[in-house]
């Protein structure tokens, strides 16, 4: 989300109606939205909602709450999205402005106040706020990119497990009961000694796009390993997580995959644990079952499901 050079909403809380209709005016000309507060409470009850604007002029006298106090109070809210602050005042001795700054005002401005100078203070504090936008929206990619196959585009290995013990966790908070399918591609080695690398990864991201598209969107599918991938299937007890399972690996050898080295046809083994829900599971012990069923798969012929 950007911030407009217009349409962002500012704050005034400002008891003095000359002033206030005087900063409400240029505001507007300036193409800002407004929401005004006659006094600190009502000020408080404005910024305290998750709708709040980001912007504030507050006045620092005021009956009730002050701007100071108002200030102390966003400061100490800790909210995630930032509240820039200016401060209005009518006082102009350092030791008065120091006390705003203290209570966590970004910049200040003397009244009356010069309305070329308030247009820079406002241009500065928007940029503050696009440059904490940024950052946020920075932090919140990178998180999802730590948690990303980056070949594949499914969770890795820790971030799918992360969701296996969240859902076990809420499978015995429910009573529910919840299916881990481990799944892994036949021979996959002996096709990239074949076809190449590239081919195989080809292979790969075909089979997750396969995957993805036959399972629900509360469901989780992670690359476990190389080759190897893991589902968690919420609310799937063993016989229908046997049943899903089925279903993807029909989905998933359902035709050969189009590589640069031609089609090449695939075909994937699976092993599925369940728990009710009602007995304590340990998320290791889930897979290590997933696992052992896996081997199974592997050992009566490959290409099939078992428990
Ligand atoms: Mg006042």
């Amino acid at each position: 989300m950007k911030i407009q050079e217009g349409g962002l909403r500012i704050l005034v809380a400002e008891d003095d109606p000359i002033s206030r209709r005087l900063l409400e005016t240029v505001l507007k000309k300036w193409g800002y939205e407004v929401a005004i507060a006659n006094d600190g409470e009502q000020a408080w009850r404005m910024l305290e909602n998750e709708e709040a604007p980001r912007l504030a002029i507050l006045d620092w006298m005021m009956p009730g709450l002050d701007g100071i106090e108002v200030c102390r109070r966003v400061r100490e809210r800790n909210a995630p999205t930032y509240t820039y602050i200016l401060l209005l005042t009518a006082r102009s001795q350092r030791e008065d402005l120091l006390q705003g700054m203290e209570a966590g005002a970004d910049d200040y401005l003397t009244k009356p106040f010069d309305a070329n100078e308030l247009k820079v203070r406002l241009r500065a504090g928007r940029r503050i706020l696009e440059l904490q936008e940024q950052l946020i929206n920075a932090q919140a990619a990178l998180r999802d990119q730590a948690a990303r196959d980056p070949l594949t585009g499914i969770w890795n290995r820790s971030a799918v497990f992360d969701i296996l013990q969240r859902e076990l966790a809420r499978s015995e908070r429910d009573a529910s009961p919840l299916a881990v399918v481990m799944a892994d591609l036949d021979h996959f080695k002996k096709l990239n000694d074949t076809f190449g690398h590239l081919a195989g990864d080809a292979i790969l991201r075909e089979t997750v796009r396969r995957m993805a598209g036959s399972i629900r969107n509360y469901d989780a599918l992670g690359r476990y390993g190389g080759e190897e991938f893991l589902l968690v299937l919420p609310g799937c007890d063993l016989a229908s997580g046997l049943y899903r399972a089925e279903q993807i690996r029909r989905a998933v050898t359902s035709e050969p995959v189009d590589t640069s080295e031609g089609r090449i046809a695939v075909t994937c083994s699976f092993g599925v644990a369940a728990t009710d829900g009602l007995n304590h599971q340990n998320s290791d012990h889930l897979v290590h079952r997933a696992d052992a069923a896996l081997f199974r798969a592997k050992h009566n012929g490959r290409n099939r499901v078992e428990s």
